[in-house]
């Protein structure tokens, strides 16, 4: 008899690409000082978490939620002042609009076009697609190479653009001239990634009916929702209307849906939050500059990026010291010996700052 082992069926028919990657690695931070993932360290107020206690409560977790979301959307419409002439879909966190963007957009042959060093999830819903990923590095001081982006363009036809704006993980904005000139350059959709717009100084959204290939994709993950993943994207109606077919029906968990538009409301409390973490974000980049051999770049978002003297060197000096931070030495020619700090709660801060400074 012949033993058939998992691994003989997995070979077999299992994607090779697939067999050939990695999954995605969330590092463990139990008890640490987690600044390396770009949440909000702020925790909820008391009496906003009975309000959302409340509502968690009446929630009937035997029915499937709203298909439409409609709560969240009236609440994200209203936060915005999104027009009802502009679509809008959300998704499980902005990586499942990613996923949903990518698989409409995956006809036999079709190329997915982004800047590298840049948000790792394009490159791997790429490939998740079966869709080809042709990059363009970014200048030095990471500006978008426009030259070699613009004959990228006409080289590849690219179906889909990806500009994360400010970009992750070098936290510039892109120049606004350069991201209007790819988008009427380009034969396909640009998606203008705004995940750290609280934190930034532009945005297109106000934009989206100027240009008939934009979306604009966004996450509530970065201003103090993380954990309820939601994502959204607005673009004009016939985009969302084709997009929204690909979305599975029921993306949006009741709970989700019952919280998000109780946060959402609170305007003012997300934006103390985000200037504080803006005033923070100076405070620690005075501090990294101040090192002897550090070089820091200024970002636009939740995060500080710097180059250090040895990453992995000081990300295990940091590690030791309990505090997680990301190393982005490995991950491009142009992110050598850089760390990616996500910037804290002041104390978090505080304690950063004084493990840095012994280290030697
Ligand atoms: N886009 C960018 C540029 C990001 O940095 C991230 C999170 N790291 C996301 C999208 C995904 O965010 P989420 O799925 O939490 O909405």
């Amino acid at each position: 008899m012949i033993v058939r082992a998992p691994a003989d069926f997995v070979a077999a028919v299992v994607r090779p690409e697939i067999r050939a990657l990695s999954a995605y690695a969330v590092a463990r931070a139990d008890g640490m000082i987690k600044l390396d993932a770009m949440e909000s360290p702020f925790p909820l107020p008391e009496a906003l978490r009975a309000k959302i206690g409340a509502a968690v409560a009446a929630v009937p977790v035997n029915r499937y939620p709203d298909g439409g979301a409609t709560a969240v959307k009236s609440a994200l419409r209203a936060a915005l002042g999104l027009p009802d002439s502009l679509g809008l879909i959300l998704g499980n966190g902005s990586d499942e609009l990613i996923q949903i963007i990518t698989s409409a957009l995956a006809k036999p042959g079709a190329t997915m076009l982004s800047p590298a060093p840049s948000f790792v999830m394009y490159r791997r819903n790429a490939l998740y697609a079966g869709m080809r990923f042709a990059d363009v590095a970014l200048a030095p001081g990471f500006a978008l190479d426009m030259p070699a982006m613009l004959a990228a363009i006409e080289r590849e036809r690219p179906a889909l653009i990806f500009l994360a704006y400010p970009n992750n993980p070098t936290g510039n904005l892109f120049a606004t001239a350069d991201i209007e000139q790819i988008l009427l350059a380009t034969p396909g959709l640009v998606v203008v990634d705004e995940a750290y717009y609280a934190f930034a100084d532009a945005s297109f959204l106000p934009r989206v009916a100027e240009f008939p290939n934009l979306v604009v994709l966004r996450t509530v993950s970065k201003i103090g929702m993380a954990g309820l993943r939601l994502g959204y994207a607005v673009a004009t109606p016939e985009w969302t209307a084709e997009l929204d077919k690909v979305r599975q029906p029921y993306n949006l968990n009741a709970l989700t849906q019952a919280v998000a538009p109780i946060l959402i409301a609170e305007r003012s409390l997300l934006a103390e939050q985000a200037a504080l973490l803006k005033a923070e974000r100076s405070r620690l980049n005075a501090a990294l500059a101040a090192l002897a051999g550090v070089v820091t770049f200024r970002t636009q978002t939740n995060f500080v990026l710097a180059r250090v003297p040895d990453a992995p060197r000081w990300h295990g000096a940091l590690r030791n010291a309990g505090i997680l931070v990301k190393s982005l030495h490995a991950e491009h020619p142009l992110l050598e010996h850089c760390l990616r700090i996500t910037v804290g709660a002041p104390a978090e801060n505080d304690a950063l700052i004084a493990a840095l400074r012994t280290i030697h």
